[in-house]
């Protein structure tokens, strides 16, 4: 049975080939049809770093259709940022691609590796606001707060 996840995408370094962080998220998007289906983008925003990391951010979001469950779409999620050359490095630090899954169609996952939803993206403008701009009305199933409505919080 297929599922619908509601990913994140962000970007601060440049990729050899694909260039600028955008341009590296714009590529992203394409390579996650490899993944299900990709039913909707949308538009790519700039945002300030935060922690560690020191440049400026593209960030986005997508709803891919899939079959995988939530454990094998992370470890697919993370094959692609390997491929796209991430390295091993702190956490929040500069990365050329960081793919964050922020709700799925299941409702609540919890194991070691893996929750849904994303614990902090409830406070993170640079996720609501790509995310809200295709899907509004998801509903956190912890909070019951629609993505519409997190996002007007903050
Ligand atoms: P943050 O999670 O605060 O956005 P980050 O994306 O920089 O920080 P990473 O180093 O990319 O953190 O990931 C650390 C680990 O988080 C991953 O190896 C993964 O196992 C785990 N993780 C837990 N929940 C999720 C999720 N919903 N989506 C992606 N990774 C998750
Ligand atoms: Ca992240
Ligand atoms: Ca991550």
């Amino acid at each position: 049975m297929s599922s619908s996840y509601l990913i994140a995408l962000g970007s601060n370094r440049r990729h050899p080939i694909y260039g600028r962080p955008r341009d590296v998220l714009r590529a992203v998007m394409e390579e996650l049809a490899a993944l299900g289906t990709v039913s909707a983008r949308a538009p790519i925003i700039d945002s300030a770093p935060m922690g560690p990391a020191q440049r400026q951010f593209a960030n986005g979001a997508a709803v891919l259709d899939s079959e995988y469950d939530p454990p094998a779409l992370l470890a697919g999620l993370k094959r692609m940022e390997r491929a796209f050359g991430r390295r091993k490095g702190r956490r929040w630090g500069d990365r050329v691609l960081d793919l964050d899954i922020v709700l799925w169609s299941g409702g609540e996952w919890q194991s070691d590796e893996l929750t849904i939803p994303h614990v902090d993206f409830r406070e993170r403008d640079f996720v609501l606001s790509p995310a809200g701009a295709i899907a509004g009305d998801w509903r956190d199933p912890v909070s019951g707060l629609s993505v519409r409505q997190l996002a007007a919080r903050i």
